[in-house]
């Protein structure tokens, strides 16, 4: 259910909403004449992708844009990440804005003058490039917001932080990266941030939408490990053995009752998946061993802490039944937090939303179970993270492109709105805060 706002919050946005109009006016004129350049910009980033920890090039462009502006610049975060600052010289609070930086190991299929002929080293073979998520986008709009917001310095209070964040689709093998380790290193601290923005284009949503979610928009990642140990005899005398194959097969099975009897599905999905088993190697030996992998994906903080208690008790339950040993390893070598939209403000923000895009532009999604590293910055403050259409509304649904395939495309004319929404909300904030 959603939070109804206090009576004083509700009248004072409406307020600051009338108060406002005219300068999204004034923001909607800049986004139009600076809509060219940021096309330019997505143009030549869209050819020129990097991976992930290995965006020396996009900083580089990014950095030397943003001195450009006269902001404040870091470089080297997290490896390759470029941070701005935006001091408006008022008292006020900090907002940072935040886009991803980095390519996929993919081949662009689309005919387009810019598309990306790019390779790169991955596991130290050569793999095409391309921006098959849409991360280019993500540059070129803040790139954009960061020229207003700058030009409208003398309006705003306190300050803004751009971050540009290298890895977050994941570091290669061996290597840290992305939101976590650019909080780790600091990012949000000197000056402190009070809150965070972010969008991800969206390759199935209409051109000219925004979609939001109250709470968990984006899943957890928790992969986990479970070895079971038996004895191993002869196949044709189990009596001989502890079977860690039939132990293993009821301890699948049941963990799919962890969501369908223990989680309430009501709130929100969530899933636990198999991925990999592996033990034993030929028909007639029973084997010493058998190893599961899987990943747990929740939308809340109770179904999170549910599995992590969940798992391992039915794994043991089972394997004790059937006198074998269990090691569960949970998480296993990595783990992401919820993408979780803070409620009050997402409340705050919504009314901001409405007035950029237009009402019938804002949709309530569904959240999805897919992950995003920037619940890393929204695990120590609250962040609010949008999806905005790039989808041409020529075509449909069912015909428009996954994100991460060949095929990936998003339109230009998209990142308008998230000009004026990265923008928007910054002002807002600024204008609401105490
Ligand atoms: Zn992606
Ligand atoms: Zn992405």
């Amino acid at each position: 259910m959603k939070r109804l706002l206090p009576l004083f919050t509700a009248l004072s946005l409406i307020i600051s909403g009338m108060v406002s109009a005219q300068e999204t006016d004034t923001v909607a004129m800049m986004a139009d004449r600076i809509e060219p350049e940021v096309i330019k910009w997505r143009h030549h980033l869209h050819q020129n992708p990097e991976l992930s920890n290995r965006e020396f090039e996009t900083a580089k462009y990014v950095e030397k844009y943003l001195r450009g502006l006269g902001l404040e610049v870091t470089t080297g975060v997290a490896i390759t990440g470029v941070v701005a600052i935006l001091d408006s010289g008022k008292p006020g609070p900090t907002v940072a804005l935040r886009a991803d930086m980095d390519g996929l190991p993919v081949p662009e299929k689309n005919d387009l003058p810019f598309k990306s002929i790019a390779k790169g080293m991955l596991d130290g073979n050569e793999v095409p490039v391309m921006h098959a998520c849409g991360h280019d986008t993500h540059m070129a709009m803040l790139m954009g917001a960061a020229k207003i917001l700058t030009e409208m310095k003398s309006e705003l209070r306190g300050k803004v932080k751009f971050i540009f964040q290298p890895a977050e689709e994941g570091a290669p093998s061996g290597e840290k990266g992305g939101a976590e380790v650019m909080v780790a290193e600091g990012v949000l601290k000197n000056p402190d941030v009070d809150v965070i923005f972010g969008l991800h284009i969206s390759s199935n949503t209409d051109v000219g939408k925004v979609r939001y979610k109250h709470g968990g928009i984006m899943a957890a990642v928790d992969p986990f490990k479970i070895i079971v140990r038996g004895k191993q005899a002869h196949g044709a005398y189990p009596w001989k053995s502890v079977d860690p194959i039939t132990t293993s097969a009821q301890i699948i099975m049941a963990l799919q009752t962890v969501v369908s009897r223990e989680i309430k599905v009501i709130d929100d999905a969530a899933v636990v998946t198999i991925g990999s088993i592996h033990g034993g190697n030929r028909s007639n030996i029973i084997p010493n061993e058998v190893v599961l992998v899987g990943t747990i994906r929740t939308l809340n903080k109770a179904a999170r802490e549910h599995m992590y208690e969940a798992i391992p008790r039915k794994a043991k339950g089972i394997a004790d039944s059937m006198r074998a040993e269990v090691e569960v390893i949970l998480p296993l070598d990595y783990s992401y937090p919820i993408t979780f939209n803070d409620h009050a403000l997402m409340d705050q923000v919504l009314p901001t939303l409405v007035r950029t895009a237009g009402q019938e532009n804002v949709i309530n999604s569904k959240a999805v179970t897919g992950a995003e590293d920037f619940s890393f910055f929204q695990q120590e403050i609250p962040g609010i993270y949008l999806w905005v259409g790039g989808k041409p509304l020529d075509v449909s649904e069912a015909d428009s492109p996954a994100h991460h395939t060949p095929e990936f495309f998003v339109d230009d004319s998209g990142m308008k709105l998230g000009v004026k929404l990265l923008t928007n909300m910054t002002l807002d904030y600024m204008k609401n805060a105490k």
